[in-house]
């Protein structure tokens, strides 16, 4: 079985090769066009896409060695993500497919996020999560936990009621004038600093759900009086406030979390999405390994934000279901999980 997969739901234009579970190519695209405007211009990024997709198609199965005639099915994100961007990655999808004259499968990006733990590179001894497991997903979009019983079955129990975690860091990046995307800014001036220099302020809501909207305000409403003594405040103190700011997100994340490996009983825990690639967040992951006996699973950096090869591996899974779709589905850009 050989998918081919097809990411383009943001900003990256990704495209990756699976043979029989094991990756062979992925091959990724990002788009620097961005960067001026301190987020993702919606317009930009679909106008990108389009210039990238055949040549990140074509470079994904030249480094695989498989031509376009070995395909066994074409997978593509259908959503959610940004509808422009979208369109270009399913209907290059579709018409390929058709054109082949094979199976295409359609791609749920959050579940391709979780599934990127399944993602095994030629040779590697691999320890994957068994189900069912939680995944702690942490992007740009989305910070939820999620209970994993299958491939295809997926329960959220508890999501953000605003902004995501990965949103959160990259908006307070902004207000510090720092580059986009701020994640790994911030994580790397992190490294340096005291990240208990500063205390933010906390959500106080109950469950599994996230909040971190108030995290932001307090930042933003913090700097200004700091500013207010020191007009240069940030730039005196900008390792110290990226690693407390980081210090408070993790903090928020990792609490939720721990109160669901308690109630379910479930010591399987993964982490996934951009922000995944957080090492401060990867840190509190192995402490709680070490302190709670947790099995935990912390994606490799290159799958940690977009790429296909987690669609690849997706669509790896539904093909063996026979989970097809038709061409007539369109791209869908807001939909949870399951
Ligand atoms: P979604 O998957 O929810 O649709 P997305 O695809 O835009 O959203 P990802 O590509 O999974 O999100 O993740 C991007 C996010 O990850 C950005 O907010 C970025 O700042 C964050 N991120 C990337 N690297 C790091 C890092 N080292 N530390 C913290 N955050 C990071
Ligand atoms: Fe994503």
């Amino acid at each position: 079985i050989i998918i081919l997969g097809i990411e383009s739901s943001c900003d990256d234009t990704s495209a990756a090769v699976i043979k029989d579970g094991v990756l062979l190519s992925n091959v990724t695209a990002s788009q620097a066009v961005h960067e001026a405007y301190g987020g993702v211009v919606p317009e930009l990024a679909s106008r990108a896409h389009q210039q990238n997709i055949v040549p990140v198609v074509s470079e994904a199965l030249k480094r695989a060695g498989v031509s376009k005639d070995e395909l066994s099915a074409v997978a593509f994100t259908r959503g959610p993500g940004l509808m422009g961007s979208l369109l270009v990655g399913v209907s290059f999808a579709k018409g390929f497919a058709r054109a082949l004259g094979i199976p295409m499968v359609e791609v749920n990006h959050l579940q391709g996020h979780v599934l990127a733990h399944f993602i095994k590179e030629p040779d590697e001894v691999h320890a994957s999560p068994k189900f069912p497991f939680l995944c702690l997903l942490v992007s740009g979009g989305n910070s939820q936990i999620i209970r994993v019983n299958a491939y295809n079955d997926m329960e959220v129990l508890g999501q953000t009621i605003d902004d995501a975690a990965g949103e959160a860091i990259d908006k307070c990046s902004k207000v510090m004038g720092l580059g986009y995307p701020g994640g790994p800014i911030i994580d790397k001036l992190a490294r340096q600093g005291n990240p208990k220099a500063y205390t933010f302020s906390k959500p106080h809501i109950p469950g599994y759900a996230y909040s971190f909207s108030g995290l932001k305000t307090s930042f933003l409403y913090s700097l200004r009086d700091w500013m207010k003594d020191d007009p240069d405040f940030i730039e005196h103190h900008k390792v110290d406030l990226a690693a407390s700011l980081e210090h408070t997100i993790v903090d928020i994340l990792m609490e939720k979390l721990r109160k669901a490996v308690k109630d379910t009983g479930i010591n399987e825990v993964a982490v996934a999405g951009g922000v995944s690639a957080n090492n401060g967040l990867r840190n509190a992951f192995r402490e709680h390994a070490a302190k709670y006996g947790w099995n935990i699973y912390i994606p490799k950096f290159g799958y940690t934000t977009d790429n296909a090869a987690m669609i690849a591996m997706t669509g790896y899974f539904k093909y063996q279901d026979k989970d097809f779709c038709t061409i007539d589905k369109p791209a869908y850009s807001r939909v949870s999980i399951k």
